[in-house]
């Protein structure tokens, strides 16, 4: 999977902490939350620094730094993904782990949030040596993880071997075959079916949602979508089986055009062909820059990219009505200011790209219970907790007179800190 390093992360990193904070706190305010509560939701439960050392080859070692942040287990085990990238900090982890946490809850899992990382470009590494990274990161973080803990899962340049790779580490070290301790697994390997697919199933599903709220039907609208990883294609390939003309889709090789639509399907074949799995080359779309595609004519704007892509120096060249958040934090605060006061509809990532956690439930569950569901059975259940989610999200909104994501992060801070109230502070 392709990885952007022009992206200032540590930036970014800060940002996206300080943002899911900014929006705690204003949901605190919405709620008349408990000063206390409110400062204890501030701060992670817990966190691990781990030192990653790694024999690339005989007798050259070198030492990555890996994190684990569990931001809250009130409601259950943490969960969240792992996430290997240059860029990685323990603030963008933390803040990666507090949205976990509000993402959990808004979709009424019994789940906490974590998140974890290792600071590391593994497309500079061999497949071999990533494996060797894997397990030793998962060495390090062990005392913390477990089905009863907290459940990792894949994130930006993790996939369904590393998910492999960190059940074996956890099976040789305990003695017992442990899949539980993980989700987004193969599913060989206990994995769920549709996990894959989850994330950009759920992200097309919302979107479809509030087109039918404003009265627009698929076939009328036309939609520009930024990154072309699992969330961003997948996405693309839902909107377009739903009717929605894609006008637009972009890698970190760029962004690719085409006024009267792209074939998707056959953009995923591409991607697969290709040997760095990108969009480059794919013949007959006009090539254009991943700013100009943000700053397209269109009706929806997906960014599944990574975080802090609409900032306030590109916002007022967004031109989109609804913008839905396929990554996590591309819409700096500061932007989605500029956006919600031009009436723009921001459909925040706790909700729109909570599809992946809601099948990830479903894996622990299944890989708890040693029985695995049929796809309909995932995708049906999908649905419900994706409705009933952006259902009582849009209650709370006209409740509360606000956008979707102060909404969102109302339902979500009231659920957690009533499961903490409810359960009364140790000791
Ligand atoms: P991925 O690695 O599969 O894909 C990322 C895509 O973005 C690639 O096509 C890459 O080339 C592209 N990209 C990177 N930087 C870019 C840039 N500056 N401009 C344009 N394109 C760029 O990752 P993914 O799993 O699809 O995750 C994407 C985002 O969605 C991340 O923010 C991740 O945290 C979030 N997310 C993923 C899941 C999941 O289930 N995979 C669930 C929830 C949230």
């Amino acid at each position: 999977m392709a990885i952007d390093l022009k992206i200032p992360a540590t930036h970014a990193g800060d940002e996206l902490r300080d943002s899911a904070l900014r929006q705690l706190d204003s949901a605190a305010k919405a709620l008349d939350l408990d000063p206390g509560m409110h400062k204890f939701l501030r701060v992670p439960e817990r966190e691990l620094i781990v030192s990653v050392p790694v024999m690339l080859e005989e007798g050259r070692m070198e030492v990555f730094t890996g994190y684990r942040v569990q931001h809250s287990t009130g409601r259950g085990p943490g969960k969240g993904g792992i996430r290997f990238h240059p860029n990685v900090t323990l603030s963008e982890v933390e803040g990666l782990a507090m949205l976990m946490t509000w993402k959990c809850a808004v979709t009424d899992l019994p789940l906490g949030g974590a998140k974890g990382g290792v600071a590391v470009d593994p497309r500079k590494l061999t497949r071999r040596q990533v494996e060797r990274l894997t397990k030793r990161y998962t060495a390090g973080i062990l005392p913390i993880i477990g089905p009863e803990r907290d459940i990792p899962a894949p994130d930006v340049n993790t996939d369904e071997s590393t998910m492999a790779w960190i059940v074996d580490t956890v099976t040789m070290i305990t003695g017992e075959h442990s899949p539980a301790v993980v989700t987004g697994k193969p599913v060989e390997l206990g994995g769920s079916r549709g996990r894959t697919e989850a994330t950009g199933r759920g992200v097309a599903f919302v979107t479809l949602e509030v087109l039918k709220r404003a009265g627009k039907r698929p076939e009328d609208t036309r939609v520009a979508v930024q990154g072309f990883g699992n969330v961003g294609s997948i996405t693309a390939k839902a909107l377009a089986e739903a009717g929605c003309k894609i006008v637009a889709i972009s890698d970190v090789s760029g962004g690719y055009a085409a006024p009267n639509g792209i074939d998707i399907p056959k953009a995923i074949e591409h991607v697969r062909n290709n040997k760095q799995r990108l969009l480059e080359g794919f013949p007959g779309l006009s090539k254009i820059s991943n700013d100009e595609l943000l700053a397209m004519e269109v009706d929806v704007l997906v960014p599944a990219a990574l975080e802090g892509v609409i900032t306030p120096s590109n916002a007022g060249s967004v031109r989109a009505k609804i913008v839905v958040e396929g990554a996590n934090g591309p819409v700096t605060s500061e932007a989605d200011r500029i956006l919600t006061d031009r009436g723009v509809t921001i459909v925040p990532d706790i909700l729109a790209n909570a599809g992946g956690v809601v099948v990830s439930y479903f894996e622990w569950v299944q890989s708890r219970a040693g029985f695995y569901w049929e796809l309909d059975e995932v995708e049906r259940r999908l649905e419900i907790y994706m409705r009933r989610a952006m259902e009582l999200v849009l209650a709370t909104a006209k409740t509360y007179d606000s956008s979707l994501r102060e909404a969102a992060f109302i339902v979500a801070v009231d659920r957690v800190a009533r499961a903490i109230d409810r359960r009364g502070i140790f000791p």
